[in-house]
């Protein structure tokens, strides 16, 4: 790309990228499940644990003091990243679909009182959503009597406004929407549908795990309460991720997780919890996987937010095109210019062989629901061949994508 094309030396960062499989160059399209790790993450990453290994927030020693500055550094970067303000935290969780467990379940625990939802209380979940943001919504409603509401799409898959303003009620408590579906690639207008609901009230969640290594949200623009997001999906370590947003809103969560490192005191019948973040850190947390993620955010900003989201949009557009030409291969939202994925169904050929011909060829695709089922559903179709890009990807990698699923339709029918 004038580009991040022209950086082979950029693909060679990323030391994973380089071998082959069953044969072929590896041809990595699976991005919107994990992406691969550069050298400034691993590096990062090991720094930590050769120089800085220890527990944080308790130790009086050196090694616990750097083991926490580290620590409270990444978070600082990472809410710069994210475009947090003075009335923003961030709290560390092992992933998405850790933080919006924390954020639901925060919501209707009883623990610590009256929990925010109540009977007939209404929460209103896009029809886009991955089943991490729907499930813990359907949980939180069994608990409490309150009723999940979906926010249908329509047959093309896309999300209207005008769709949203009729669901939304006195009793609408929560509201919450992907900035990225991760089945069809579908980016909704999330910015004016949170803007909606927290004019009517509600909190406002915002699932941004397949948004953020291109076209990262910033909270400060955003009517946005909760925004969740998954480090291995940005070239950062697995097993990290955060929940972010206003402190106001974090402060309702009861927390999920009762221990060390979240109280102020305790005796043996109660005990008094700390001011966020920690209050919602129990435990000992992933203290590199911390430093990594700050270290995969920063690489990001260096490579160029912008330049990243131009790269993987053309790719995309170079994939629909020579996709949609085949036989009898259709790509679901093909309006979706703004994915960073193509999701498609071949008439004749189940998506599960598909990939494991592409396998064979080296390239590496995801097949099946996608965690989507309402969606797939709603749209009336099954399983779905799904290649996501990132930034080390090359059009050279989509034409031999293109060709081998021409060739698998061949093999297949
Ligand atoms: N939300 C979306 C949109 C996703 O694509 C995914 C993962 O594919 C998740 C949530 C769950 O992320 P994690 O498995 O990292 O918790």
């Amino acid at each position: 790309m004038g580009d991040l094309l022209q950086q082979a030396s950029l693909a060679s960062e990323f030391p994973s990228l380089a071998q082959r499989v069953n044969g072929e160059p590896l041809a990595y399209l699976d991005n919107a499940a994990t992406t691969h790790m550069p050298q400034a993450v691993l590096d990062a990453m090991r720094e930590f644990e050769t120089t800085s290994r220890a527990n944080i927030h308790r130790g009086v020693h050196t090694l616990s003091q750097r083991a926490t500055d580290a620590f409270e550094r990444a978070r600082g970067d990472l809410k710069r990243f994210v475009g947090a303000g003075p009335g923003h935290e961030l709290v560390f969780t092992s992933g998405t679909t850790d933080a919006l467990n924390l954020v639901a379940n925060g919501l209707s625990d009883a623990g610590a009182g009256r929990p925010y939802l109540q009977p007939g209380d209404e929460i209103i979940v896009s029809g886009l959503e991955h089943h991490a943001n729907l499930v813990p919504w359907q949980q939180a409603a069994r608990r409490t009597g309150a009723t999940v509401r979906i926010l249908r799409p329509d047959a093309q898959g896309r999300l209207h406004a005008d769709d949203l303003a009729p669901l939304l009620t006195p009793r609408t408590m929560v509201f919450a929407v992907t900035a990225g579906a991760n089945a069809t690639g579908e980016r909704p207008p999330y910015e004016e549908l949170l803007a909606l609901a927290a004019e009517a009230g509600a909190l406002t969640v915002l699932d941004a795990a397949q948004a953020m290594s291109h076209d990262t949200p910033q909270l400060l623009a955003l009517a946005c309460d909760f925004m969740a997001f998954s480090g291995h999906k940005m070239y950062g370590p697995m097993g990290t991720g955060v929940l972010a947003g206003r402190r106001k809103a974090l402060e309702r969560l009861t927390p999920l997780r009762f221990g060390g490192d979240m109280v102020i005191w305790v005796s043996e019948q109660e005990a008094s919890f700390a001011e966020l973040p920690a209050r919602l850190e129990g435990g000992t947390p992933n203290v590199a996987g911390a430093v990594g993620l700050a270290a995969a955010a920063a690489f990001i900003e260096a490579t160029g937010r912008g330049a990243i989201d131009a790269h993987v949009r053309s790719l995309r557009a170079h994939a629909v095109a020579g996709l949609s030409a085949l036989d009898g291969v259709t790509v679901l939202a093909p309006h979706a210019e703004a994915a960073a994925l193509v999701s498609f169904v071949a008439a004749g050929a189940h998506p599960h062989d598909i990939g494991t011909l592409l396998d064979e060829r080296g390239i590496a695709v995801r097949t099946g629901h996608h965690c989507a089922q309402p969606l797939l559903d709603h749209l009336g179709l099954g399983p779905t061949t799904r290649a996501s890009f990132a930034l080390y990807n090359t059009h050279d990698e989509v034409e031999r994508l293109v060709a081998a699923v021409a060739r698998a339709l061949e093999v297949l029918r």
